[in-house]
């Protein structure tokens, strides 16, 4: 069977909430369309001299709700239409987290590992530049994602700032602290899952009981899932990343796999584990299974081997359609990504609040204030999904969408 691209995936799941919706067929129609995608070719100059062209995009989903908001991901296999969808999920997941913003999102097709330092700030300042009609802090902010972080983040602002010739925070969001970034928007996703988790496990009567789980992903999101998942009594036994992966059944040591890949290691060749391969692991002896790298790792072909009854989806849609309706029949629950890992977007939402404002929370402020959003909105999509005897994604979109079609009802349909 043909593998369904990540937009195709994004529409069935509209699809899917479909008949627990009470909204008219033209706002889903509307959604099932991103409002615009801008397209660049960037030009970049490598250390040596030679020029090399790079494909980058930047889509706008949906604005009913407040500005476009999303991460930008360099990585080799970015395409139009994962953009695309990921600006979609972007859409559901801020109404998810009850945040003012529609869905964005961006993509540099280019392997960052494969550049110099240099090389890598000349891309992003291109990137930034050739985007600058599309952002700005009431327009379109954009983030980390996949293979970016706070330095890139430093550069897209500068750039934009010094185009613009004005300071504007909040452009831009998961900044460094020093450069008006958020205290708690390092590890923001993975917390964020961590919450959403705990009020899944107190539903379901688990939690303070002895778990283990295995996370496929360790970057930013899954190490440091795999740091914080202990404060609620979890014991990874399994990780890994695109080279492969470990496993001790006694628990892996954070700060000893951390140490391990500092010294030039891989998680694989961790000496305290035992070898596994990427697709091993997804099928690991644990009771909760943490995706955290890229869409389409469970998919019909592997979704029937999962052991874990419980699916915490960190990345950005890692099960299929097909999958998820497998896992569930199979008695598994997929905490999806829209409500798993919204903590990012949300610690996001506070930086831009914090960079309007020029008033800076402390860490404490900032985690207490995602606790209770998240939990909130589990909750409410928990009486959803209850309600109407659904899974959680479904509930969750019926949710979303529901508010993003009362944002555009009142809005009308113009021009
Ligand atoms: N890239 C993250 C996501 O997929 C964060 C986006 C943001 O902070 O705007 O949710």
């Amino acid at each position: 069977m043909a593998k369904m691209n990540p937009f195709e995936m994004f529409l069935k799941q509209v699809d899917e909430a479909m008949p627990y919706l009470n909204v008219e067929q033209e706002y889903i129609d509307i959604l099932k369309e991103p409002k615009e995608v801008l397209e660049v070719a960037i030009p970049l100059k490598l250390d040596d001299g030679t020029v090399q062209i790079v494909k980058g995009w930047r889509a706008h989903h949906n604005n009913a709700l407040g500005p476009y908001k999303g991460g930008v991901r360099y990585h080799p296999n970015v395409s139009r239409e994962e953009v695309t969808a990921l600006s979609a999920w972007m859409s559901i997941k801020c109404a998810t987290a009850m945040l003012p913003y529609g869905g964005g999102k961006g993509g540099v097709r280019v392997s960052p590992h494969d550049l110099t330092k240099n090389e890598l700030e000349r891309l992003s300042r291109a990137y930034a530049m050739s985007i600058i009609r599309f952002t700005g802090t009431d327009i379109d902010v954009p983030a980390p994602d996949v293979y970016t972080d706070p330095q890139i983040m430093s550069w897209f602002i500068d750039t934009y700032e010094k185009i613009k010739g004005r300071n504007e925070p909040s452009c831009y969001t998961g900044k460094p602290v020093g450069l008006g970034g958020s205290l708690g928007r390092g590890d923001a996703t993975s917390r964020g899952g961590m919450y959403v988790l705990r009020e899944a496990l107190r539903e379901i009567g688990l939690l303070g009981k002895p778990l283990t789980a295995a996370i496929q992903g360790f970057g930013n999101v899954g190490s440091n899932a795999h740091k914080l998942f202990g404060e609620i009594g979890i014991t990874v036994v399994a990780a890994s990343d695109s080279k492969g992966g470990t496993y001790n059944p006694k628990g892996l040591d954070y700060a000893a796999l951390i140490a391990h890949k500092k010294s030039g290691g891989t998680v694989a060749d961790y000496p305290e584990g035992e070898r596994i391969t990427t697709d091993e692991i997804l099928e690991s002896q644990v009771d909760i299974l943490i995706p955290a790298a890229l869409e389409g790792v469970l998919t019909e072909a592997n979704a029937g081997k999962v052991k874990a009854k419980t699916i915490l989806e960190l990345a950005n849609g890692p099960t299929t359609p097909a999958a998820e309706q497998i896992l569930h029949d199979n008695g598994a629950m997929v905490i999806p990504d829209v409500l798993a890992n919204s903590g990012g977007v949300t610690v996001s939402c506070f930086e831009w609040i914090q960079g309007r404002s020029g008033d800076y929370w402390s860490e404490k402020t900032v985690h207490d204030k995602l606790d209770e959003r998240l939990s909130m909105a589990f909750h409410e999509i928990w009486e959803i999904r209850k309600q109407h005897k659904i899974r959680m994604r479904q509930a969750a979109y019926v949710r979303a969408i529901s508010r993003i079609v009362l944002a555009m009802r009142f809005r009308g349909i113009w021009p």
